[in-house]
């Protein structure tokens, strides 16, 4: 995951596919700097995937009756929908813990690195 850093507000903000690199506050040029995600991160794709899964079993039984897909129908339906909406939900959960962690330890190494410059 890629960051921003503003070396003159000491800020870090989530790199953004289109935007150029310069400060939103005070258009000074940013500093990129790489973080690995945490484990949050690859939990929320986990998570994101299984719920992705389920959604498509899910309109596999009852949009196309699909026989791979059957055993949907041998689950309770409230079960079903309330796993899977909980699911999405636990991944923004963890989406929102990733990206404090990640922002905080990219300010961690834009701070160490802008140390060893000066
Ligand atoms: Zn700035």
């Amino acid at each position: 995951m890629q960051f921003y850093y503003c070396p003159k507000d000491d800020t870090v903000r989530p790199k953004r596919r289109f935007a150029d690199n310069r400060c939103d506050i005070c258009r000074q040029e940013c500093v990129t700097i790489d973080v690995k995600r945490s484990v949050h991160g690859y939990i929320m794709y986990a998570l994101d995937i299984a719920a992705g899964i389920m959604i498509a079993l899910y309109l596999a039984h009852h949009q196309f009756n699909a026989d791979f897909a059957s055993f949907v129908g041998t689950i309770d339906e409230t079960l079903y929908i309330v796993v899977m909406f909980g699911l999405i939900l636990i991944s923004f959960v963890f989406s929102g813990l990733d990206i404090g962690r990640t922002q905080a330890e990219a300010l961690r190494i834009a701070r160490e690195r802008k140390g060893r410059i000066q």
